[in-house]
């Protein structure tokens, strides 16, 4: 006897061949009723059926064999969402029709099947992965497991409902219509969607789209559908080109949803996005809006082919399904608006998910999966952001062409059907003509990110041969992990001349010979390798020298990352790590300003007390200031309009510019007197800043502009407002408007996320949650609450570390996928507290004094 738990596997005893759903939904019930018939495959002759169903309350189920017989069923439902139907007598082995009859409740947080109210009208969503599909209708909710649905749905008059396929009939049943769906090819169930209440279809032009295209919004909302009828199909095309495959599904529609808990959601033909990702004022909204949404819809079209064409075998193999879909989205974007260069925005998230992997509690991509928290987890910046990464790097090892040829043999291979790694790897090896294995390997199955340092060779003096090594992962745990790294160096003579050579590393030293000395060498040619570099001290100043001429934007915008990785390892000092931060500060281009900033962010708490540290800042960032302006310029490039918001927020608060800080609030209280009609790219720059030293009135005037807020865009603004208010008696007015209830679920994190970011207001923001947090989560749902301690990622001395620890102490504030995630903010923090000790000396010593300063 196995115990009843839904988080086991069901093994290959019952397949479902196909399911028939007859599902009656309405918005202003508080329950579905439906009717499901299973086609099942049983390998062996069987009382039990092992499937889920979570909080389903069956009041009937039966078996129908073949000949016509049929026998009933009963249902006990055990933990996690564990279904088992047993029968009196043992079900032949082979195809057996289940029918069941069922109701479940219509959750009210963004989670499974649930309801949202938009200008006081009900609509019902869904959102299945990874494990919601189970709480809305019984089936073999595991990935694995693909089948056609054939679905209708009985629904109130006036509400458009909406499925994985087009609808291709409708019939008046009573005061309802039943509207019926053409049968999906195979889905496995966490693709499965609907959605349910009176929506605005808006239809793209059939000319310019390859497929039957519609934007779908609640009531009212229709004129901001354009963005998205516009560059969905050039990112459609430029998705098929890459794929070589056409469009695989018969429809498609993208449906803004007023509470989403993700960002957007791959359902077959049926994507959900939260509405500020898909709805956009065509005319006004901000370029950073206009960018993000453009990435986010090419993910989840990306995932038509990746995950939905050929679905991951289990959740183990998510990386699958994200990584690639991370990485094509780069891929269409750049094709389709090269001039928001966001295969650099790949760089920083590398950047990023390099600092994470390298804690000791990083997952591997590849992550046995024991339970639900373990699924939930593996949706983390490892499996999406690493994952990404290694596909690049793979990409650029095999030739983009080879791998591409690869990927498509892949896909037509296993389309409709499932795939593991290793189908992937038998693919890229036909395609290649040589082991991938060996360096996937390492990287999927291993946390920690490479480091590779490059030193001369022994005697040679002239710097001709470099010895390359590999050394132990920052953070592993595990030592004898088995690597095969491919290292390409670019190095320019005393001549100019540029040339590159590769060393793929398979045991720990590599040698490599140049033809000549070198006048600089990068170690990571382009950053298409997933590793850390090192350089010995006179080629780490000749790189930083030649950093703002000769190299790619690529290499600049990593390299702060880079140097910062070392200043962890203390390999160098603080003082090492400004002084070339100060020459990027040089730089124009935004995400090399970003990410200097970030680091300048993580070292204030060692700043000496006092204005010089501020000043040094303000005093690097005021010419960017003064080339971008305050308020956005017509026919303006996308990196100055994304640098300005990044630059003056940080000129005002890290650099205490007092003049920027009062114009940017002044700004932001403009905005708010007639808020309908402000430009949403200067209240996303300004409101938070008028929000900082705010009164009462200001924060009441931005509960009465959340009311009118005309696009999702000035929304945004101003949730993130409502939580920056540092004035002390304002501060926790701003946490308790999460209660309002025009603020939703999905809000959270933008609310709160200002308040964790500063010091000063991070402990009232601990203190605020341990009072109101069972009525947070009550608001936000499970799957949320576990990622409240991400909050604290930032958090920088020992008091800070305690509060957090004693905050999510109880085990009912660690929700499945809680627990890794506190854990890995508690080092995060460690790390934290031991850079600021050890940066706080050479950071004195770096900094002149203030009388120097003003002569900068
Ligand atoms: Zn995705």
């Amino acid at each position: 006897m196995r115990p009843l738990d839904g988080h086991a596997r069901l093994g290959a005893a019952a397949r479902p061949v196909q399911y028939t759903l007859d599902l009656h939904l309405d918005p202003d019930a508080d329950c579905l009723r439906g009717e499901a018939r299973i086609t099942v495959e049983l390998a062996h002759p069987t009382p039990e059926v092992h499937l889920h169903g979570e909080g389903l309350r069956i009041h009937h189920a039966l078996a129908r064999l073949p000949g016509g017989r049929a026998t009933e069923l009963t249902a006990n439902l055990g933990q996690n969402g564990a279904l088992c139907l047993t029968a009196a007598t043992p079900l032949p082995a082979g195809t057996v029709e289940l029918e069941i009859h069922w109701r479940c409740p219509i959750g009210q947080v963004p989670e499974g099947l649930y309801a949202v109210r938009a200008d006081d009208e009900g609509y019902l969503f869904t959102q299945f992965e990874p494990l919601g599909a189970r709480r809305a209708f019984p089936c073999f909710d595991e990935p694995g497991f693909k089948a056609p649905f054939s679905v209708s749905v009985r629904a109130p008059r006036g509400c458009t409902v909406l499925a994985n396929t087009a609808a291709v009939g409708r019939r008046a049943d009573g005061e309802d219509l039943v509207w019926v769906f053409e049968e999906t090819p195979p889905l496995p169930t966490y693709l499965v969607a609907f959605a349910v209440g009176p929506f605005d279809v808006v239809t793209a032009d059939s000319d310019h789209s390859p497929v039957p295209l519609r934007v779908i919004t609640t009531r009212g909302r229709a004129r901001l559908a354009r963005y998205a009828l516009q560059v969905t199909p050039r990112l459609l095309k430029a998705l098929e080109a890459w794929t070589g495959v056409p469009y695989p599904y018969g429809k498609l529609d993208l449906v803004g949803v007023p509470d989403f808990a993700a960002g957007a959601m791959e359902n077959v033909g049926l994507i959900t996005f939260r509405e500020r990702l898909l709805l956009l004022d065509p005319e006004r909204a901000p370029v950073h809006d206009r960018m993000w949404a453009e990435i986010v819809i090419a993910h989840e079209l990306a995932h038509m082919w990746f995950g939905n064409l050929v679905t991951m075998a289990w959740w183990d193999e998510l990386w699958l399904n994200e990584a690639f879909a991370t990485h094509l989205e780069t891929l269409a974007v750049q094709a389709v608006s090269p001039q928001f260069e966001v295969n650099l925005e790949a760089v920083r998230e590398t950047d990023r998910v390099m600092g994470h992997d390298a804690l000791a509690q990083a997952r591997a991509i590849r992550q046995p999966i024991r339970d639900g928290g373990d699924v939930l987890n593996a949706f983390d910046a490892i499996t999406y952001g690493k994952g990404a990464a290694v596909v690049q790097m793979l990409s650029a090892w095999l030739g983009e062409a080879t791998f591409r040829a690869g990927v498509r043999r892949y896909l037509s291979r296993h389309a409709h059907g499932i795939a593991r790694t290793e189908d992937l790897l038998a693919a890229l090896e036909a395609e290649a003509g040589r082991p991938v294995e060996p360096v996937l390997r390492g990287f999927l199955d291993q946390p920690g990110v490479p480091r590779v340092s490059l030193a001369p060779v022994a005697g040679d003096r002239r710097r001709w041969r470099y010895a390359v090594t590999r050394h132990r992962p920052a953070g592993a745990a595990d030592t004898s992990g088995r690597w095969v790294v491919p290292v390409t160096v670019r190095w320019v003579d005393d001549l100019g001349r540029a040339a590159t050579q590769r060393v793929e590393l398979d045991r720990p030293t590599g040698e490599l010979r140049l033809p000549a000395p070198a006048a600089w060498m990068h170690p990571n040619d382009g950053e298409r390798g997933y590793y850390r570099w090192h350089l010995p001290a006179a080629e780490l100043t000749a790189l930083a020298r030649a950093s703002a001429t000769a190299l790619s934007a690529a290499e600049r915008v990593a390299l702060p990352g880079h140097l910062w990785a070392l200043l962890e390892a203390e390999q160098i000092d603080a003082a090492e790590w400004c002084t070339v931060a100060q020459a990027l500060l040089g730089d124009p281009h935004r995400l090399v300003i970003e990410a200097v900033i970030e680091g300048l962010t993580q070292l204030t708490p060692a700043a000496p007390e006092g204005p010089v540290w501020s000043a040094w800042i303000a005093s690097r960032l005021q010419p960017h200031a003064d080339r971008l302006g305050r308020v956005p310029r017509v026919n303006e490039g996308a990196n100055d309009r994304l640098a300005r918001p990044t630059v003056l927020r940080a000129l005002a608060d890290l650099g205490a510019d007092g003049a920027t800080r009062a114009a940017l609030a002044d700004l932001g209280r403009q905005a708010l007197l007639d808020f309908r009609r402000a430009d949403p790219e200067v209240v996303a720059l300004a409101l938070p800043v008028a929000a900082w030293d705010g009164d009462r009135s200001v924060h009441d005037r931005l509960r009465a502009a959340l009311e009118v807020a005309p696009t999702p865009a000035h929304r945004q603004a101003v949730i993130t407002a409502l939580g920056s208010a540092r004035a002390d008696d304002r501060i926790e007015s701003g946490f308790e408007a999460f209660f309002w209830p025009t603020v939703r679920a999905q809000d959270l994190f933008a609310l709160l996320r200002p308040a964790a970011d500063h010091p000063s207001t991070r402990g009232r923001l601990a203190r605020w949650l341990d009072r109101r947090y069972d009525a947070v989560v009550e608001k936000v749902g499970l799957e949320t609450a576990a990622h409240l301690p991400r909050l604290w990622a930032k958090a920088a001395d020992r008091a800070e570390r305690d509060q957090v620890a004693a905050l999510f102490e109880s085990a009912q504030r660690r929700p499945p996928g809680g627990e890794r995630i506190l854990r890995q903010v508690l080092e995060g923090i460690d790390r934290n507290v031991r850079l600021t000790r050890w940066t706080r000396s050479s950071l004195a010593r770096f900094l002149p004094d203030v009388d120097d300063l003003r002569r900068v």
